[in-house]
């Protein structure tokens, strides 16, 4: 074992084989605990047995820790000391996990595009009153590619609802010179950002036979290999691995593989090494696992399966910007919400169209992006509160809150006392005003400063509060 307690797992600078197999060795507990209904029993029953039987050397008290609410309370309130290593170098690694994805949402997916930026950052902030701690995991993305028409793996809870495999797009001459042209289009316009998203979203990436492939190209343009999650990792076990094997060493990322059934998680384990697999999240997809919960949109709000309740905001959607088919030839422009009647799939649809070529594919774009994301509201611009929320005045100023999410608070100080905020807030109510009517009326009727309140009605731009001018076309 490598003298450092404590190692960065995403920097293969800092490898050391006997680590890995450590962290890996837990990994595989907690995922036979999540997954196999018969391990924690077993554990229960006879631990050291249980971990044996799995080929596990790992201690038993790290994995009671990790797998005990009350236990990990305990240790960590008063004996953090005497936390086993292995379930300190696991967590050091869930840690480390949780930080390169909270990096990915507040600078990797940033578009240096100012009115996409904005707009990015207007929806990212919506969605903490939409959808509560949900939106922790969701990066927002401002641009994710489709490789294929539809998805053939035809998931019983697909969130998004993929429609059946009709097409895929093949890499021939003229889809490569497309395809090339669109990577470097999007990173002209959007920067770098435009590589942060993936090459799936409603498809399965093994769909696709040229996959390895495409992403190649990906990589030359953007120096990433974009992440996987596959629900087909054991269709062709061989491929999964070649592709493994080439893309970690260049470029060390997760991915993930959906797990649909006992049988398929058993024979993932057969397959790949615990080494392997410790880069890959294992999602236990079936009703059996003990950890599965179905996101409730999509086709799982119509089946009999078990979901979470719509108020932790259904939605598995974690882009905002666009997704780009390149099978179809279309583009979307979407952004999540909480799964309902009206968006049964968490995601909000603001356009969608077709183009023939790259000429047209960079006008499709352009027009969305100038049709839809404004860098900030014109000061004419009738302004409409978010229907759903509910705002009340405090002491302090005023707070936003949405049943079952969370209370958004703005205090007021020195020029800006907590009576402006209510004052503009009362303005708000009224529906339709811009922020000219309400500046003016406030200067007449209680001498505000036409400047401070302008600066109040930004930030309530900034944090998604009011319907985007697309969404209040017609009110
Ligand atoms: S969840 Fe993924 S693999 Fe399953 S049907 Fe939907 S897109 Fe396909």
């Amino acid at each position: 074992m490598g003298e450092q307690v404590i190692r960065r797992l995403m920097d293969p600078s800092q490898d050391d084989a006997a680590y890995i197999r450590q962290v890996a060795e837990v990994k595989r507990a907690v995922e036979l605990w999540s997954m196999d209904p018969g391990f924690a029993p077993r554990f229960r029953e006879d631990p050291v047995a249980a971990l044996a039987e799995q080929g596990l050397s790992v201690d038993v008290l790290s994995v009671q820790i990790l797998t005990s609410n009350e236990l990990a309370t305990k240790y960590n309130a008063g004996d953090r000391e005497k936390i086993p290593l292995a379930a300190r170098r696991y967590h050091a690694f869930i840690r480390e996990k949780r930080a390169d994805r909270d990096r990915m949402a507040r600078e990797e997916c940033v578009p240096t595009h100012p009115a996409f930026r904005a707009w990015r950052g207007r929806q990212l902030n919506r969605c903490w009153a939409e959808l509560g701690t949900r939106n922790e995991a969701l990066i927002h993305v401002p641009l994710t590619f489709e490789l294929d028409l539809g998805c053939s793996v035809g998931c019983p809870f697909c969130g998004i609802a993929a429609p059946r495999l009709e097409k895929v797009a093949r890499y021939d001459d003229e889809t490569r010179a497309l395809w090339r042209g669109i990577l470097e289009y999007t990173k002209e316009t959007i920067g770098p950002a435009a590589g942060s998203g993936t090459c799936y979203y409603a498809t399965e990436p093994f769909d696709n036979p040229d996959y390895e492939k495409f992403t190649e190209d990906y990589y030359e343009v953007f120096g990433v290999v974009p992440q996987i999650t596959t629900a087909a990792a054991m269709r062709r076990p061989e491929r999964t691995r070649a592709y493994l094997e080439k893309t970690m060493p260049k470029y060390r990322r997760i991915h993930r593989f959906s797990v649909l059934s006992l049988d398929i998680m058993r024979r993932i384990f057969d397959y790949f090494t615990m080494e392997e697999l410790l880069f890959i999240e294992l999602l236990p997809q079936f009703p059996e696992a003990p950890f599965c919960r179905f996101a409730n949109a999509g086709r799982a709000r119509s089946g009999e399966l078990k979901t979470a309740p719509e108020s932790e905001g259904g939605t598995i959607c974690c882009l905002s910007g666009f997704v780009v088919n390149l099978a179809e030839r279309s583009i979307r422009m979407i952004t999540p919400c909480g799964a309902s009647a009206e968006h049964p799939t968490g995601e909000q649809i603001i356009a969608r169209e077709t183009f023939a070529d790259l000429a047209d594919f960079r006008r499709v774009l352009d027009g969305m992006m100038g049709r839809y994301m404004a860098a900030e509201f014109p000061k004419a611009q009738p302004l409409f509160l978010r229907p759903g929320l509910s705002f009340e005045a405090t002491e302090e100023g005023i707070a936003f809150s949405r049943p079952g999410t969370m209370r958004l608070k703005f205090r007021g100080q020195d020029d800006l006392p907590a009576r402006l905020y209510q004052e503009v807030l009362e303005k708000l109510r009224e529906g339709g005003k811009s922020a000219l009517d309400i500046a003016g009326a406030l200067l007449d009727e209680t001498g505000a400063s036409p400047a401070h309140v302008f600066y109040l009605l930004k930030k309530f731009e900034i944090a998604g509060l009011f319907l985007e001018p697309y969404e209040s076309e017609g009110n």
